[in-house]
């Protein structure tokens, strides 16, 4: 019922809803997959680990003939570094993520994943190496525990509950009635949305990825989660390379590195610092945020 709430021609958010779906499983994909894969007959390879060194080698994209929804993107994300994308809405950050996890490929340019070119790695396997913690996370009608362990089908008990611990989701788990075996509905209602955000970060965790998408809330979340979550994050993104649309200062600063983009175009990269100091657009935000 969660899409039914929100406007219908929100693109985005049918990304979101789409996205969530996919959060550490592939399983609803399958059938979509099997098409996808057919028309991708190059796609041959699938690589068992990922160092998460990522580049965009001038990249073109548009959703329709003549458009310019990416314009000559290009960038490095050296292993466990943490990327953010800022820019208006409409900018492309989505669109970017979305190249990123093959829905689309470049019109020209390329991806490479650890020097290789994506679209010579399997979409499957390109995605289970990536994990994403979004606004609305999917959650399925089962027990908390079951939304947990689908990061990782194959976890024990065990790893469940060391992943739920790690995201600081452990201590409001107990504190339920049913503990780890509370049933929750589509969608999650009986818990907050920090709640449910806690349960991404955990799934996330067991699926232990090299590469995670995050889309920072914008929706207000009491304090005391909203620390959690940061620190259940903060543990998430050490070590992994980290995409994250960013609506918090706060979060943009720590970042290795700020893409600032702007109907298509990467304006600026750098850290907050350098780009503070370069005076342009990504500075007039900041000075925006800050009075
Ligand atoms: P952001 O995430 O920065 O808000 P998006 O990547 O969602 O930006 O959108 C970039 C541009 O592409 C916008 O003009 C948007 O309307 C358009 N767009 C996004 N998704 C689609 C789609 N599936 N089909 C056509 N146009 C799209």
């Amino acid at each position: 019922a969660r899409q039914f709430t929100r406007p219908l021609n929100d693109l985005a958010n049918q990304w979101n809803t789409l996205l969530s779906a996919i959060a550490g499983a592939e399983r609803v994909f399958e059938v979509l997959d099997e098409d996808e894969e057919a028309r991708d007959e190059s796609a041959s390879v699938s690589l068992d680990r990922l160092e998460g060194e990522v580049r965009f080698h001038n990249v073109f994209f548009s959703y329709e003939e003549g458009g310019k929804t990416l314009d000559g993107i290009s960038f490095e994300a050296r292993p466990g570094e943490t990327i953010a994308l800022v820019g208006p809405t409409g900018a492309g950050k989505t669109t970017l993520i979305q190249l990123l996890s093959r829905f689309y490929d470049p019109v020209s340019g390329t991806i490479t994943m650890d020097g290789r070119d994506i679209t010579t790695i399997r979409r499957e396997n390109l995605r289970s190496h990536m994990a994403f913690v979004l606004q609305d996370t999917f959650l399925f009608a089962g027990t908390i525990r079951e939304n947990i362990r689908y990061g990782r089908l194959d976890a024990t008990d065990e790893e469940v509950e060391a992943a739920a611990r790690l995201a600081n989701a452990h201590s409001f788990i107990m504190r339920l009635p049913d503990g780890y075996e509370k049933k929750l509905e589509t969608g999650g209602s009986g818990i907050s949305q920090g709640q449910k955000q806690l349960l991404a970060i955990a799934r996330a965790m067991l699926a232990d990825p090299a590469i995670l998408i995050l889309d920072e809330a914008t929706s207000s979340i009491d304090t005391v989660t909203e620390i959690k979550i940061q620190e259940g994050l903060h543990r998430l993104m050490k070590g992994r390379t980290s995409f994250v649309i960013a609506h918090r200062l706060n979060t943009i600063r720590q970042a290795d590195r700020i893409l600032v983009l702007k109907e298509g175009r990467l304006l600026e990269q750098g850290s907050h610092e350098e780009l503070v100091a370069r005076g342009g657009f990504y500075a007039g935000l900041v000075k925006g945020q800050a009075s």
